[in-house]
């Protein structure tokens, strides 16, 4: 397809394909700039812009310090880069982004990390038992959390289920790593500042680009000697940017005007949730639907989730295949309260169609 073909289809595919704000783009006009790879004088480069999202990101989760790194998937290798050696073993959930769609660290060609699955209860939930159980049979370096959930539809976790099972990993020496790409989201759909979800963890990192609405980029946080060793990391893989200010000035304001419109997200998606709760020939979790995703496992159709996209596509709506059995559709501020209702209708004639 070309990019003009797919700018006619009503595209729910993910929330990254949010479109920079009018204040994002004068803010980038304005931004001041600096060399952010030259660390010579400063240890951290001299971009005043990044500097200023690093430190107003560091504050908002209540951490010392702060990375700006172009993509979240880089974030997240950086993070395990810093606190692991090759043949170290993760505890890591089974479907997290980070082992399933990002491999890196776990390919022996590259992090060569030695996954330990754990696995989240029909609440989205960790259970104690199973960690308190695994850390006993294994000599494990760091926790992955994942905070929202994107292959369990966007689920959060507790901060009380953060805060038990940090401790139980803290209490064995462990690292403890958040994959926090929607971090924001489950503060904001749970009611809570998002410093006590993440005031458990030693690391977070989480992204700009998602329903956050920047254009690029993600931050890597934690404490200063963690930061620290990051940077040091990151030099050797290269996440220094150069004039980075440039898209930095849109992540600030990301930040500070933002955040509180993601509950409208999550308003939509439970209204689209609610909408295909009539479909009866796919399995649905109204209890998932937590956040700015409605998952769909399509099994009961017969048909694949790529069948299945390639079908919703054809009737004009984009969706995004998870799994083989599993489709995801997405709202974000470039979705308006009409088109979830005009998505919603194409996917029940659809599986209606099937019948
Ligand atoms: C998007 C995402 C990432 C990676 O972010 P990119 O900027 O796309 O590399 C990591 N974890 C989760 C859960 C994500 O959804």
């Amino acid at each position: 397809m070309t990019i003009e073909e797919i700018k006619t289809l009503l595209d729910l595919r993910s929330d990254t394909s949010t479109l920079p704000t009018q204040s994002m783009w004068e803010a980038m006009s304005k931004a001041v700039l600096g060399d952010g790879g030259r660390v010579d004088l400063t240890g951290r480069g001299e971009d005043p812009t990044v500097y200023e999202l690093e430190n107003l990101a560091a504050s908002m989760l209540g951490k010392e310090d702060a990375m700006y790194i172009a993509t979240g998937s880089l974030a997240n290798h950086t993070a395990l880069l810093a606190v692991t050696d090759r043949g170290d073993k993760v505890l890591v959930e089974r479907s997290a982004h980070i082992y399933i769609n990002e491999k890196f660290d776990f390919l022996s060609k590259f992090s060569g990390l030695v996954p330990i699955f754990y696995h989240l209860d029909s609440n989205y939930q960790i259970s104690p038992k199973e960690i308190e159980y695994l850390i006993q049979y294994h000599d494990i370096r760091v926790l992955c959390l994942e905070n929202t959930h994107n292959y369990s539809g966007g689920t959060c976790l507790t901060p009380a289920c953060t805060a038990k099972i940090c401790e139980l990993a803290h209490n064995e020496g462990m690292h403890v790593h958040l994959d926090g790409a929607r971090i924001f989201n489950s503060a904001v759909a749970q009611h809570v500042d998002v410093k006590e979800l993440v005031a458990p963890v030693d690391s977070v990192m989480f992204c700009l680009s998602k329903g956050l609405c920047a254009p690029v980029g993600s931050l890597l946080v934690g404490s200063k000697d963690f930061i620290e060793k990051a940077r040091a990391v990151g030099k050797m893989i290269g996440t220094p940017m150069r004039q980075a200010g440039i898209i930095a000035a849109a992540g600030i304001v990301a930040l500070k005007e933002n955040v509180d419109r993601l509950a409208e997200d999550h308003k939509k998606a439970k209204r689209l949730g609610e909408l295909l709760s009539v479909i009866d020939n796919a399995i649905m979790d109204p209890k998932a639907d937590q956040t700015d995703f409605v998952y769909m496992n399509v099994t009961p159709t017969g048909l694949t989730a790529q069948q299945v996209t390639d079908a919703l596509r054809r009737k004009g709506l984009l969706v995004a295949k998870m799994t083989d059995e599993s489709i995801r559709l997405a709202v974000h501020k470039d979705i308006s309260m009409d088109d979830v209702e005009r998505a919603a209708k194409i996917v029940i004639d659809f599986f209606a169609s099937l019948k």
